[in-house]
């Protein structure tokens, strides 16, 4: 009885499995042209400085808008890239893409180049060749390295701690910024900042939307931002939702700002357009 049971069981997870592989497998195969159709896209969230909320950079996303799927949000996409190994055919047109637009960017109004950052994939530092891209990258887009930032999950750099500091050696030698993204979220802490020198963190969203509410998210949120100043670290705060945020967190220093209360991520061309008028944000 109990094996019959187990065997329905089986079966009933196994099509339900089946199923939402197919799904995945078809994501996938459309994925895979999907850049040549142009159905891929950067979208640019601005990103200010809290001192005088200046527009002073931009991160760019990614977008897909597929003719049937409709719009596949990267939360799904992004993840399905990296299990399938198809990052590392997306990523570096990602970079590529990103560095040829910023190159095109007008200077802001107080006559400063504004930095594009970049999302890289924890699979993207396989292999070692990340820093060559990047080098062929500005190269080829005539951006200046120093307008160029990469954000990288704290999980990509945890592990091998040797290798990461190797790797960020050879990224800062071409000139970049390193951001850790999701930073707060992993588990390597803020004693890791000492072995894996980047130049800046970006608090997660979850510490912003908590930070009113529960004390221990405000306070790990001024502690982070009081540490990486000790080390000469930047801090960015995304996913700033409302105006009390915003507040709390200049009243702690927090550098830079980025969240819907402040902008949503805009087209290629609204990007161009906020800077031409000096954007103040909302
Ligand atoms: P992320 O790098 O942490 O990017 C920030 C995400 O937060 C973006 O979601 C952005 O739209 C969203 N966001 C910004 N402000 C707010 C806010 O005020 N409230 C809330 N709730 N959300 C806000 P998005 O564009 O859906 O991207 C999700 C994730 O997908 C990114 O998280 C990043 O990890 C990944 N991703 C996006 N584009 C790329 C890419 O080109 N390459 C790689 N490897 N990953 C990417
Ligand atoms: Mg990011
Ligand atoms: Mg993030
Ligand atoms: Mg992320």
């Amino acid at each position: 009885q109990a094996k019959m049971a187990g065997k329905n069981c089986y079966r009933y997870y196994s099509r339900a499995m089946d199923h939402a592989v197919e799904r995945r497998v078809h994501m996938e195969q459309e994925l895979r042209g999907a850049w040549e159709r142009g159905e891929l896209r950067l979208a640019y969230q601005p990103i200010f400085r809290t001192r005088d909320r200046r527009l002073v950079g931009a991160e760019a996303l990614l977008r897909w808008q597929h003719p049937a799927l409709g719009t596949i949000p990267p939360s799904v996409f992004i993840d399905v890239a990296e299990q399938s190994g198809l990052i590392e055919v997306i990523g570096p047109k990602v970079l590529r893409a990103a560095c040829m637009e910023a190159a095109q960017w007008p200077r802001s109004v107080d006559g400063e180049g504004l930095f594009v950052s970049v999302n890289v994939s924890p699979r993207q530092l396989r292999g070692g060749e990340l820093p060559s891209l990047v080098a062929q990258c500005l190269l080829e887009s005539g951006l200046p390295a120093a307008r160029l930032h990469l954000e990288l999950t704290e999980t990509a750099v945890i592990g091998d701690e040797l290798l990461a500091a190797q790797l960020l050696d050879k990224l800062h030698r071409t000139g970049v910024k390193v951001w850790l993204d999701d930073f707060g979220t992993g588990f390597s802490g803020l004693s890791h900042l000492r072995q894996v020198p980047v130049d800046g963190v970006k608090i997660d969203k979850s510490f912003v939307a908590d930070m009113q509410r529960d004390p221990d998210d405000l306070a790990l949120t001024t502690a982070i931002i009081a540490m990486a100043h000790a080390l000469g670290i930047t801090v960015v705060a995304e996913g700033i939702e409302q105006q009390a945020q915003f507040d709390l967190l200049c009243q702690r220093g927090c550098d830079l700002a980025q969240g819907y209360w402040l902008s949503r991520p805009v087209t290629a061309t609204t990007i161009v357009q906020m800077i031409e008028k000096g954007d103040g944000g909302d």
